[in-house]
């Protein structure tokens, strides 16, 4: 790796209080100086980063990577790309993958495939074998295998009685936290779209907000009924689960927590007039009040981490009719400029609180180290341009699918580029 020295950039890591300009000196993948003027060594490149932050690298706890299974649509190598794109050094993949990650030597064959990608792989594995709200996975050899998040995401945990034997079997392994996908299966069959004024005019089934609420509301009590055990909301998306949520934080279950995706705080379900099958996922975008409530949670900390939720799909699979399309869009590459620029600008949150959202609470959700910004650290880092205004062009994308309604937005924070492992990768987009 060359040696690269950042003239007079702004280091921010609220982990450790950091916020200050310096200048930054990476060499052998280690932070090697960090000083007022440095004396370039020689051979370095030295980049003028007055405009540029240096934080924490990036971490995105919810993507798709769709390998093993489904290749055409990702693979860890693709999906790796794309999230160095965006600006991320680590991701979590999630279990429902062909076959799921419910058995340790799936989650081993990850981990091998990633090993030398800039991007770090962590795995979550499936609450139930197969996913199919049964029988308890095997938590003990894919704890041992290092997996710390338990979801059988794509799928909620039906069984209560089931959901309460994965807390009492997750509170034998150190770290470990239950997610879940909150849909109430049985309120939600068939559903293409948000239950709402929308759904009706466009006369497409509709799945009801309370659907998901019901199951945020269980598994809290669950999650409280077994000993105060963490529990993390996969993708929350209504109003009422931002309540809920506040509520249990402010009764002492401290070790609630939750994810909101990007596309959740920045679209209603009028995106479905406009860009159809692409703004077809699962929780469905909901309705402007719902969006207001989320932003109000983002305000008051109820909400812990942004997660992209990116669902990569093949081109033929989503230009199909609306409730026969897949559910999801590709979320690695739009998130940090998504997040910036409806969070960040109009005021709602700070951007050492964003990167609390994107880069810190993620890891501490998942017992994973905050990477610290200091000499003699390995590098793990991205850099942002926050005051840069870029345009969204899927062809400077690195996901291997193309299905998003951001394509042409104009946003700011353009991703820079990421250090990790010891690579450069600069950003396309
Ligand atoms: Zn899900």
């Amino acid at each position: 790796m060359a040696i690269h020295l950042f003239r007079n950039i702004r280091l921010l890591n609220p982990a450790q209080g950091l916020d200050r300009r310096a200048d930054l000196l990476i060499a052998d993948g280690r932070i090697q100086q960090i000083a007022p003027d440095i004396i370039p060594p020689e051979a370095a490149i030295i980049h003028d980063a007055a405009a540029w932050v240096a934080t924490p690298g990036l971490f995105d706890m919810h993507v798709h990577l769709r390998e093993p299974g489904a290749t055409h649509k990702e693979t860890i190598a693709t999906g790796c790309d794309s999230a160095a794109n965006g600006g991320f050094t680590g991701v979590c993949c999630m279990p429902n993958t062909t076959p799921a990650i419910d058995h340790a030597e799936v989650v081993h064959s990850i981990l091998w495939k990633s090993r030398q990608l800039p991007v770090e792989v962590v795995c979550t594995a499936a609450t139930t074998k197969g996913r199919k709200g049964e029988e308890l996975a095997p938590m003990g050899e894919l704890h041992e295998a290092g997996v710390r998040m338990f979801t059988d995401d794509g799928d909620c945990v039906r069984s209560s009685e089931v959901m309460r034997r994965a807390f009492e079997y997750a509170s034998m392994f150190e770290g470990a936290v239950l997610s879940q996908h909150c849909e109430e299966h049985s309120m939600t069959k068939g559903f293409a779209m948000n239950e709402g004024v929308v759904s009706m005019k466009l006369g497409h089934p509709g799945y009801p907000d309370v659907a998901e609420e019901l199951i945020i509301a269980r598994d809290i009590m669950l999650a409280g009924f077994c000993g105060n055990r963490p529990y993390h909301v996969s993708h929350m998306s209504t109003r009422g689960g931002v309540e809920l949520v506040r509520q249990a934080k402010g009764r002492g279950q401290t070790n609630i927590t939750c994810e909101v995706t990007p596309h959740h705080f920045v679209l209603t379900d009028e995106a479905v007039i406009e860009h159809g099958t692409n703004a077809k996922m699962n929780p469905p975008l909901r309705t402007q009040p719902h969006v207001d409530a989320i932003l109000e949670g983002f305000r008051d900390g109820t909400i812990d981490a942004i997660a992209t939720d990116h669902a990569p799909h093949a081109l033929s699979e989503k230009q199909v009719e609306f409730p026969a399309a897949p559910n999801g869009i590709i979320g690695l590459e739009t998130s940090l400029g998504l997040s910036y620029t409806y969070l960040v600008e109009p005021g709602i949150i700070s951007l050492p609180r964003l990167i609390e959202l994107m880069a810190i609470n993620p890891r501490r959700i998942l017992s994973l180290p905050v990477p610290a910004i200091a000499e003699g650290q390995p590098a793990n880092l991205t850099i942002m341009a926050p005051e840069e205004e870029w345009q969204v062009d899927v062809t400077k994308f690195r996901t291997r699918s193309l299905n998003t309604p951001f394509n042409g937005w104009k946003l700011r924070c353009r991703p820079v580029g990421i250090i990790n492992r010891g690579q450069v990768v600069w950003s396309d987009l």
